[in-house]
């Protein structure tokens, strides 16, 4: 495929669906495996990698909230973060086990599993070499994993903002109810927004748009994929100004 320059330093956003089989929650073991080895092989060729993991796999605080009277929505969110934290633990074992040196980090303190996100430590772990993997969000509620990787994309200084999917990019209606349904090679910031197309959500589409922050939407579930993309061989859809 066509190709643009190589990226150096890159965010990876995996959503908590990407530890689970399609269709089911939880976390499966070879699902983890998978994406943990597309990972190394990019951080094995010398490109700075920061993950960072959501937990709708688990669970998405609204989701838990809404009806129930029981827990607050607040709680919920809170709940959904400790989501990421577990299947970032997973993924660093995962990580490890092929040989990647990580670092787990959170912006909610939790010493005994995770280090606590630090901006300048994180920037160098990357400089070193080591995979790090933001759990936990913001560490506010309210928000979701994406305005993390939003956040912490600009704050890191990324080049990219890649977003794993399951699916090749961003179309014009849902690609796995419509079979008309037609892939966007690359989009403007404004029209994302103009039209709601399901890239991000809204608050980390205006964050990226507002600093100059491109995302990627690719399918992560293509065998190298994520090596593909940041190689910047021409996949999925460059969202930009
Ligand atoms: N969450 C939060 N603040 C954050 C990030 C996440 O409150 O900064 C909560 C929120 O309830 C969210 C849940 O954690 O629904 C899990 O994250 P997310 O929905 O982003 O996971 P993903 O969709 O990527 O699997």
């Amino acid at each position: 495929a066509e190709s643009s320059s190589q990226f150096r330093r890159v965010l990876l956003k995996l959503s908590g669906e990407s530890f689970s089989r399609p269709g089911e929650t939880g976390i499966n073991p070879d699902e983890v495996s998978k994406i943990a080895e597309q990972a190394a092989r990019v951080a094995r060729k010398g490109i700075e990698l920061a993950i960072v993991v959501g937990g709708g796999n688990i669970l998405r605080g609204a989701t838990l909230a809404r009806g129930s009277g029981v827990i607050k929505e607040t709680t919920g969110h809170y709940m959904g973060m400790m989501a990421t934290v577990i299947n970032g633990l997973a993924l660093q074992d995962a990580l490890e086990g092929l040989g990647c040196e990580t670092r787990l980090m959170t912006p909610i303190r939790m010493e005994e599993v995770a280090e606590p996100y630090i901006r300048r430590r994180a920037l160098t772990h990357l400089t070193r070499g080591r995979v790090i993997i933001l759990a936990a969000g913001t560490g506010s509620p309210f928000v979701t994993t994406d305005t993390a990787a939003a956040l912490r994309g600009k704050e890191l200084e990324v080049d990219v903002v890649l977003k794993a999917t399951r699916v090749d990019g961003v179309y014009s209606a849902d690609p796995e109810k419509n079979p008309h349904a037609a892939l966007y090679e690359s989009l403007a910031f404004d029209r994302v927004m103009r039209e709601d197309l399901k890239v991000m959500d809204g608050a980390a589409i205006g964050m990226c748009r507002d600093n100059g922050l491109p995302i990627i939407v690719f399918n992560y579930k293509r065998e190298g994929n994520i090596e593909r993309v940041v190689a910047g061989e021409l996949i999925g859809t460059w969202v930009s100004d």
